[in-house]
């Protein structure tokens, strides 16, 4: 191991491996790398996840009731009542100035772990009992060596262990990087910035974080430490998207009087005013060299493919092409019908690719593709991304409905450029907004059209459901059409999934509703066989459709106004708002009920939330909030670090200043090359590395 003159720290940076710091070497080193640790930099970054704030021992002699305090001593005896109607633990220790009682109530455990001629320290309140003093239910810490008496070893941070690094031995090691921690961490502002931000030095945040002198250094060491993460993280997603918008170049698509008059006849309704202001965004983002990078927002029928569609009827106008991709082949084929309709005697050419396509028609249409001649093509990413080639690409749309799409926008940033929008059903909360999509500009359809019944929601337990099945049993009888949707497992439809819907269609369509058409919809079915049954339930053949939930995304029959969710508690909240959003698509009022049993609080409070609200970005916040940020969305996925000490949630409020000051300072210095933005484009390179690009920003 090479031995480091631990005052020195001669040639050590952030980048140093751990394995040179004194004490680690390369044993120690693979432990830590087991904790994600491998430098200098991580071991600073590898903050407590708790801190203890004790006293200064103080010797027994010198104890005065009510006061909290710590005290080192030898364990004289021990005893253990467990008679007691409250079983205790006692011990006596001295110093050389007295003796203390130190209870335990339930301390049946510590027979394991005290004995005497232990050295221990306690912390805790003194008491007085019978006019002697003692200790009740104190911390305490049994020390192994003489040398291990100093009150830093029980104060400071507490740090996440495993097998063969303790947390005390990782603070020790910790504490000697922490000394050269003024050269390693070179401030990022000016004085007068830190004062108006309210922040500390970068060099006193990483010193306190480690070995706080009290709790409000502590809180000022978090924040400027969140602050920098939140910064630096808004930072790379500032020059991101500083790169796209001025080392791209776009086709300009501008919209004319005629134009719009001419898209907007293709519409047999008047758009609502959200649609209308999501429009003149992309209108104005596509009249621009610089391509469009938008995200559309908007539940499930908030009419989001019609504001699409204005979008590629814009860029044929100007003679571009456009090509709209969806997940799954059944949403490729309802956007292409969809299409269709608006598109009733238009010589716009638009054309449906699907997997089916094959042989000479295949080649056909993508020679049509490649020559400009075709308009607008429909497909799955998939198909869209594997070979076809376009003569002028002007505008992609994707729709990512109800997944965060990550793929596709990277793949999609490879080639020329064309504007880009990217709809999705998913309300994305405004954390996420800022973080995870920070780099897109967002347009959102709040309000849906008019003309749309409530939906009134219930959780429904094992009482109620024989009174819900008559309920439905009255719906179906006037006329009105019913989804059963059972729960999946994982991301892909298993194979359990198809049994439960199974299991349940034969109940449904044996026991509850022989006397209505109960038809049974899942992934595993031939391509042909889900579009006949997903056709005739359009139609009112089908009064019951029973689906698991991947092979319902999709269909819309506004006849349907009634929703049942089996095992809804195993169902995440987005899926949840999903899935309701496929009734309430009529005039009729519309009825979603939860079926579930369960004891789980978050699982409960997640159907309660759905019974209250049909805000679907309540409910996205609401479940951001219940998940936490890292189950909902890795940050990983995009290429940016993942946080370690900022949350998003919880510090919204340094995340907004974070981000208004990153692009303050991308939009004045975009390149970073002043010399006051020298520490800051070095920690960047170091947190980001290649992920940005930015080496070629350099
Ligand atoms: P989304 O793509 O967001 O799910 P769509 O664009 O498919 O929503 O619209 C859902 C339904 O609402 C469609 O039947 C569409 O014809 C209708 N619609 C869309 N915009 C309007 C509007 N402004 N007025 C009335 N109906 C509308
Ligand atoms: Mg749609």
């Amino acid at each position: 191991m090479t031995e480091v003159n631990e005052r020195s720290q001669p040639g050590f940076d952030l980048s140093t491996p751990v394995q040179y710091v004194k004490g680690v070497g390369p044993a120690r080193a693979r432990t830590f790398a087991r904790l994600g640790v491998e430098t200098v930099g991580d071991l600073l970054e590898y903050f407590p996840r708790d801190w203890n704030f004790l006293p200064a021992p103080t010797k027994i002699g010198r104890l005065q009731p009510n006061e909290k305090v710590t005290i080192i001593g030898m364990i004289e005896s021990t005893d253990y009542q467990s008679y007691r109607r409250h079983p205790m633990f006692e011990a006596l220790i001295s110093d050389q100035t007295g003796v203390c009682r130190i209870l335990w109530f339930h301390g049946g455990f510590l027979r394991d772990q005290l004995e005497p001629g232990q050295i221990i320290m306690v912390s805790g309140k003194v008491t007085q009992y019978k006019h002697q003093l003692q200790l009740t239910n104190p911390k305490f810490l049994v020390l192994e060596a003489e040398h291990e008496k100093s009150p830093e070893h029980f104060s400071g941070g507490v740090y996440p262990a495993c097998k063969g690094l303790s947390s005390g031995q990782i603070k020790k090691i910790i504490g000697r990087v922490r000394e050269a921690a003024d050269q390693l961490v070179p401030e990022f502002y000016d004085k007068p910035f830190l004062k108006q931000a309210n922040l500390i030095s970068r060099k006193e945040a990483f010193a306190w974080i480690h070995m706080p002198p009290d709790e409000k250094k502590l809180a000022q060491a978090k924040r400027r430490l969140k602050y920098d993460e939140l910064f630096l993280m808004q930072l790379g997603l500032a020059l991101r998207r500083h790169k796209v918008q001025h080392f791209s170049v776009a086709a300009e698509c501008p919209c004319t009087d005629e134009i719009d008059s001419r898209i907007r006849r293709r519409f047999p309704f008047l758009l609502t005013e959200d649609q209308n202001e999501c429009i003149a965004e992309i209108s104005a983002d596509m009249g621009r060299s610089q391509p469009m990078n938008r995200l559309l927002q908007g539940d499930v029928g908030s009419g989001k493919t019609v504001v699409a569609l204005y979008a590629a009827l814009l860029a044929v106008a100007n003679k571009m092409q456009v090509a709209i991709m969806a997940p799954t082949e059944i949403l490729a084929g309802q956007h292409f019908l969809s299409i269709e309709r608006y598109l009733k005697n238009s010589n716009v050419e638009r054309i449906l690719i699907t997997g089916g396509l094959a042989g000479q028609n295949r080649s056909e249409v993508l020679d049509k593709t490649k020559s400009g001649a075709i308009d607008i093509v429909v497909g799955t990413v998939a198909l869209l991304q594997a070979d076809i080639e376009f003569q002028n690409l002007g505008l992609v749309v994707i729709d990512e409905q109800h997944k965060f799409g990550v793929h596709q926008r990277a793949q999609l940033r490879k080639d020329a450029t064309p504007h880009c929008l990217v709809m999705t059903a998913t309300p994305i909360p405004r954390t996420l907004a800022m973080t995870a999509f920070g780099d897109l500009d967002v347009s959102i359809i709040k309000h849906s059209p008019p003309g749309r019944g409530a939906v009134v929601t219930r959780w429904v337990d094992r009482r109620h459901r024989q009174k819900a099945y008559g309920f439905i049993r009255e719906r179906l009888k006037a006329g009105k059409q019913a989804y059963f949707v059972y729960p999946r497992i994982t991301a892909l439809e298993q194979a359990g999934d198809v049994e439960a819907a199974r299991d349940g269609w034969k109940y449904l369509s044996e026991k509850v509703f022989p006397d209505f058409s109960v038809e049974l919809l899942h992934g595993q079915m031939p391509s042909a066989r889900k579009q006949q049954i997903a056709s005739q339930f359009r139609r009112g053949r089908i009064n019951v459709l029973v689906s698991t939930v991947v092979v319902e995304v999709g269909i819309d029959v506004p006849n349907a106004t009634i929703m049942v969710v089996e095992g809804a508690d195993r169902f995440g909240l987005a899926q949840l708002h999903q899935l309701r959003g496929r009734v309430g698509r009529s005039q009729a009022k519309s009825y979603c009920l939860l079926f579930a049993e369960t004891e789980s609080e978050t699982a409960a409070s997640r159907l309660e939330i759905m019974t209250r609200s049909n805000d679907g970005f309540e409910i996205a916040e609401h479940d951001l909030r219940l998940r936490g940020p890292g189950e909902m969305f890795s940050t990983r996925q995009h290429g940016l670090p993942d946080l370690k000490i900022a949350n998003i949630v919880d510090d919204f409020d340094l995340l907004v200043a974070a981000r208004r000051n990153a692009f303050e300072l991308v939009s004045q210095d975009p390149m970073l090359v002043k010399a006051e933005h020298k520490n800051i484009r070095r920690a960047l390179l170091a947190k980001f590395g290649d992920a940005l690009g930015l080496a070629d920003v350099a």
